[in-house]
């Protein structure tokens, strides 16, 4: 393959001729010629109003035409403004990846070609992945840089409101709802609440915590982020470059605060939603929220988003026998510090990463405490293994690589991910031979496909290892498996073998669910109105929302929005919000459009 950057940006530039022409013309010989047959193509919404991925040339060339013919794609050239086009290896296939940019009837988009030779066809450079995502509709320009708001409605009128004046006016909602409800004021919430202003859509964001950033700063005494800075940022306002690595819960919960002041974000502290239904012929919502003070507010907003995170509701499963047990019961998510069980017993049951942060955190506070494990478990170390699907966030600007996350097809995905956790498992090889001659039950996800796959499909199963396995592996912890628990008793566990392993405190470490979406029901049919509710978590953490029709399209974050989606296809010019959701992806949902997993061996 080519190597010097000058003939890689010529062989990018000829493909991309060739690609425009053949859309332009209908030429579907030379549209033929020009994708590999084991070749993908995502589209997040830039040609047909949705995230997709059509895997196969033969796919490619069925969909591709008709879905050109209504957009109209043009100006397809590679973009000066990203990396330039070089070699780099994806899923241990050496290719040449470009970053363009192109413009639709309707919008201006931005994409990542991948090309590979094609050993049947004289090794030709042809299309490995494509991927074309549209970043904002002409007419609809996000306010920043050149367009920045002017305020001349408060800089101009002496005698008028100021700038307080109009935010608290605005936040108020005395007198009018938003047009966009947001649940929920975590990442997901925020995020998607900062592109929105930008597009000048009346949003609110209503949260049932007393202050912004509690759904961090309620989380355990000990906890930090388990992933990097580098991959957390918010949109508009990044992380200072002197921020740890590893961002604490407290400091990423006056980040929050900090945030939404900075964003003039309307948020509502201390509002619960209670529910809510749609009125087709109205096209609104009516939604009901209660305050802090008991009261009550209807609104009517035009679009609902759930961003009301996977992790927030405690899951308690019924532990057959538990209520015998005469000691303290509680959640992870109850669980703040270790301080009062200094010298007590404890057993944790769940191996999660909650699970094994609260037996370290009980341990380094002179508990003695016992891991009890109900399934196999995932366990990479926190340094280099569980960072290494972030590699291409190391380098590189924010946009370029979350574009390269959001390129990535699924079936392209999973093989790079199988071999980040091979590399993975030859790094923690001591690690975990320590844990299997305890007992512990490891596995490495479906198809070894590791923790990120694990985490999309199922929301859990994993632990980075941040020294509790090292405990465990050197006894400093006790591990169980829940199989050899017979029942529990008073005083704690019975186990088959006949002895009683005695506990003061028992803590659930068990997979927390999302259930908030269900107080918001389904529009009465199916079709374009139909709403979902998110059934799996995304995966990043980070929070890229790209920009689109009308507003914002898909949230990334590492479980971030989890709206329900209220999908609906713009009319012929888009004048409303849309908040789609990826259609082909089944149980990864639209936020594999935005998959950070995706990336480098
Ligand atoms: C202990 C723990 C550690 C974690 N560590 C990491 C990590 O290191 N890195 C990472 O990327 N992710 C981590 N996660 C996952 C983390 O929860 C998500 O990444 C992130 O919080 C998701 O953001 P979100 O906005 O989608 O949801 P959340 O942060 O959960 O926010 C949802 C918000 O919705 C509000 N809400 C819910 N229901 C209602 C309602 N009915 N009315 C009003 N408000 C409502 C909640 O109060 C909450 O503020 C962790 C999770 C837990 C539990």
């Amino acid at each position: 393959m080519l190597d010097r950057t000058d003939d890689i940006s010529i062989a990018t530039e000829n493909w991309l001729a060739q690609f425009e022409s053949a859309l332009a013309t209908s030429d579907e010989n030379l549209l033929e010629s020009l994708f590999h047959p084991e070749s993908h193509w995502r589209d997040v919404l830039a040609l047909s109003w949705n995230i997709q991925t059509i895997n196969g040339a033969a796919a490619i060339l069925r969909e591709m035409p008709a879905q050109a013919r209504r957009a109209v794609p043009c100006g397809f050239s590679i973009d000066p403004d990203r990396a330039t086009p070089r070699k780099v290896t994806r899923a241990s296939t050496s290719t040449i990846e470009a970053i363009f940019k192109f413009e639709t009837a309707q919008g201006r988009g931005s994409g990542i070609l991948r090309l590979i030779p094609d050993a049947d066809d004289g090794n030709i450079l042809k299309a490995w992945t494509l991927l074309t995502a549209l970043e904002e509709l002409k007419g609809f320009e996000e306010q920043v840089g050149i367009a920045r708001p002017r305020g001349q409605a408060y800089s101009r009128d002496f005698r008028g409101p100021n700038w307080l004046d109009l935010r608290k006016a605005a936040a108020e909602y005395a007198d009018r709802d938003p047009t966009v409800l947001v649940i929920g004021g975590g990442q997901s919430g925020l995020c998607i609440a900062a592109r929105l202003k930008q597009l000048q859509v009346d949003t609110l964001i209503v949260d049932r915590e007393a202050r912004i950033g509690d759904n961090w700063r309620n989380r355990y005494h000990a906890l930090t982020l388990h992933n990097q800075v580098q991959v957390n940022h918010l949109p508009y306002m990044l992380f200072p470059p002197n921020w740890p690595t590893y961002i604490p819960k407290d400091k990423l919960a006056n980040w929050f605060e900090a945030y939404v002041d900075s964003m003039e974000l309307n948020f509502w502290t201390g509002t619960e939603f209670e529910g809510g239904s749609y009125d087709e012929n109205e096209e609104r919502w009516t939604v009901v929220l209660r305050r802090a003070d008991g009261s009550k507010r209807t609104m009517h907003p035009r679009h609902v988003v759930m961003a009301t995170g996977v992790s927030g509701i405690p899951n308690q499963p019924d532990i057959p026998g538990l209520k015998k047990f005469g000691g303290t019961v509680l959640h992870s998510s109850q669980y703040t510090d270790g301080e009062e069980w200094k010298g007590k017993k404890a057993l944790v049951i769940g191996t999660g990463n909650s699970g094994h942060d609260v037996a370290q955190d009980l341990h380094s506070s002179g508990a003695q405490v016992t891991l009890v494990q109900r399934s196999s478990t995932l366990v990479v170390s926190i340094e280099p293994s569980a960072q290494l699907v972030y590699a291409p966030y190391n380098e590189g600007t924010l946009e370029d690589n979350d574009l390269i996350a959001t390129s990535m097809p699924l079936p392209v995905a999973r093989k790079s991910h199988q071999s980040v956790t091979e590399v993975s498992k030859e790094l923690d090889k001591d690690l975990l031979d320590g844990l299997r001659r305890k007992g512990f039950k490891l596995d490495f996800g479906e198809d070894n496909t590791g923790w990120q796959f694990k985490y999309l499909s199922r929301g859990g199963g994993y632990y980075f290892n941040v020294g509790c396995s090292d405990l465990i592996a050197n006894g400093g912890i006790g591990l169980v498996q829940f199989s050899d628990i017979e029942g529990f008793v008073t005083d704690g566990a019975r186990i088959k073998s006949g002895e009683t392993l005695p506990a003061d405190l028992i803590v659930h470490a068990s997979r927390r669910s999302d259930r908030a979406g269900d107080r918001l029901p389904a529009p009465g049919r199916a079709g374009p109105q139909t709403v979902r509710r998110e059934s799996r978590r995304s995966h990043r953490p980070d929070l890229g929302i790209r920009r689109g029709p009308g507003a914002a399209q898909h949230v990334c974050a590492d479980g971030p929005a989890r709206p329900l989606v209220h999908r609906r296809r713009p009319r012929a010019v888009p004048h409303q919000l849309e908040i789609s959701r990826a259609a082909d992806q089944g149980r990864r949902g639209r936020i594999v459009a935005a998959c950070r997993a995706c990336n480098e061996d």
